[in-house]
């Protein structure tokens, strides 16, 4: 069926991508292929209901928990976003606040000095490998690990290594970093090795680079993605998911890559399908990103990328989340994406394999979004990992007023800072500097609970939020088992829809501390039982050499 021919009050004309709804009420069905989408628009709000059970062809369907205030758009994503996207649970849509989205990657500052530290990744500490007055080049290894699960770190400047030390890490804990006084040359390591044609690798040789390149995931989970591109055997890979539904407030930087480098995403999700051996490339773009999608659009080209549509939700970004929502399939329990057949990776994450094969040059530095109503000038800036965060925001203008909260990342699952002398790391995202006026403070440290469950109901990863944080907040460790409190994946929509303000995702974090400190002592004393009972059986059956009667 034509879709202009649908509906008089909404023309939609196939030729363009967005078209605008009539500033009237009206309430109004229409059928767009096999699906029906009831809508009502009262002035410039629209309510969406989706009716799941009137659709013709029964597949999909999508339903809202609630009424959407949207100004009067809609977008042929939604059409789209329908077609493919599956029911997920919770979630939220805080204010988008995107204001750097205009702003193209521009080159960082030139810092005199990096300080980068040896943790920048999920797994193992990295250990020095240069010493003090040691000269290093750009992209030259300084620090690695024997662990599987880790990866290497590189300098970021030329110049001299003037200190091995402890230094603030945006964690908030003193972390051993290499500190490195730049020469202003950037002169590059010599062995960097560019390959033209990657995809003709094999894979474990594809696997081997991107952990010599120190490649970890660029989205803020710093995962090494060398462990997440080896699956194991009985767990083949079909979909590579590109993930670019950048669904934190503020940040932009993944907005501005789709944009600008398109074609050197799809270089490196084809790269990582060769590594895992899929058949086909996903790539996830977020509905309000008009402008990425038909980036992306144009950038995928062929039949084996395939752009989806999301509905705009946060976390739709978060890696299960985007999973359901795609493949309608859900990673079991402590599971991973290659239990339901796929490969989740950012758009950063798949830029840098692309410069890393294409330049040869090691992950030495990310895009980072500089943003807030606290800092002079937002911008999306090219910076070198080990500089500075006061560098960067006097980079952009400096401060503008007094700064209620420095966050590294986005305002939702970001790291306030209690400095800004920490550097920026694999895991930077963003630098927002919010003002005093802007942010919420709690006046109460007390744990206060209406029991209105709004918190259950957000949870995109169908958690019970205040329980766990209840008992985490009577330290009661052992009880949050029950609540499978690993599967937290700290997102913070329960803080966020919270009434009563209650820090649930903080609590739920020290929560997930203090149960992995139980659960260790729990192991450790089971094991030290178990090798008692086998050395006293040892000594029954052994009694000086021969078996006791
Ligand atoms: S932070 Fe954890 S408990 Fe809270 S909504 Fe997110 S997943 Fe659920
Ligand atoms: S949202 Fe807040 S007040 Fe409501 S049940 Fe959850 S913790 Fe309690």
């Amino acid at each position: 069926m034509p879709f202009g021919s649908l509906d008089p009050l909404c023309r939609l004309d196939r030729n363009t991508t967005s078209r605008t709804v009539p500033a009237a009420s009206m309430v109004t069905n229409i059928m767009l292929e096999r699906f029906l989408i009831f809508f009502m628009i009262d002035q410039f709000d629209i309510i969406l209901k989706f009716c799941p059970r009137h659709f013709t062809g029964g597949q999909y369907y999508l339903m809202t928990d609630s009424n959407i205030g949207w100004k009067g758009r809609l977008s042929l994503g939604w059409t789209q976003s329908i077609k493919r996207a599956f029911v997920t649970n919770g979630g939220v849509r805080p204010p988008t606040n995107k204001l750097a989205a205009q702003m193209e990657i521009a080159p960082g500052p030139d810092p005199e000095i990096v300080i980068i530290p040896l943790e920048q990744h999920v797994g193992a500490p990295c250990v020095p490998m240069v010493e003090t007055n040691d000269r290093v080049l750009v992209g030259q290894k300084i620090g690695d690990s024997r662990e599987y699960i880790s990866a290497p770190i590189h300098s970021s400047v030329s110049g001299e290594v003037t200190g091995i030390i402890k230094y603030p890490h945006p964690s908030g804990r003193d972390i051993l970093s290499i500190q490195i006084v730049s020469d202003g040359l950037s002169q590059p390591a010599p062995n960097l090795e560019p390959v033209n044609h990657p995809t003709d690798l094999e894979p474990q040789e594809i696997r081997s680079r991107i952990r010599e390149g120190g490649i970890v995931g660029l989205g803020g989970a710093v995962f090494p993605t060398h462990v997440k591109l080896a699956p194991p055997s009985d767990k083949p890979v079909e979909t590579v998911v590109v993930n670019g539904a950048e669904c934190e407030p503020y940040l932009t930087g993944d907005h501005r890559l789709m944009l600008e480098r398109g074609a050197d995403i799809i270089m490196g999700a084809r790269i990582i399908k060769k590594a895992v051996g899929a058949q086909r490339i996903v790539v996830a773009v977020e509905d309000m990103d008009d402008n990425a999608i038909g980036a992306m659009r144009e950038a995928g080209g062929t039949d084996e990328v395939e752009v989806v549509v999301l509905p705009r939700r946060y976390p739709q970004g978060s890696e299960r989340t985007l999973l359901k929502t795609i493949l309608g399939r859900e990673v079991p329990s402590g599971g991973l994406p290659s239990d339901v057949g796929a490969v989740v990776d950012n758009v950063g994450t798949c830029a840098a394999i692309r410069d890393l094969f294409y330049t040869g040059m090691p992950l030495v530095d990310r895009v980072v979004t500089v943003s807030g109503d606290g800092v002079a000038r937002h911008a999306n800036l090219r910076v070198k990992l080990g500089t500075t965060v006061h560098e960067v925001i006097d980079f952009c203008g400096g401060l503008v007023g007094e700064p209620g909260k420095v966050i590294l990342g986005g305002p939702m699952m970001g790291a306030a800072q209690y400095t800004t002398a920490v550097p920026v790391t694999k895991a930077t995202t963003g630098i927002l500097v919010l003002r005093g006026e802007t942010i919420f403070r709690r006046e109460s440290p007390s744990f206060t609970c209406i029991r209105c469950g709004r918190c259950v109901k957000h949870c995109p990863m169908d958690l019970v939020p205040y329980l766990m944080g209840s008992y985490s907040d009577c330290g009661m460790w052992e009880e949050l088992e029950r609540f499978n409190i690993e599967d937290c994946v700290e997102c913070g929509c329960c803080a966020y829809i919270c009434p009563t303000k209650n820090p649930l995702v903080q609590l739920i974090k020290v929560g997930k501390e203090g149960y992995a400190r139980k659960k260790k002592k729990m192991e450790t004393l089971q094991q030290n039982r178990e090798e008692q009972q086998v050395a006293s059986r040892e000594e029954v059956m052994h009694d000086g050499g021969k078996p006791r009667q």
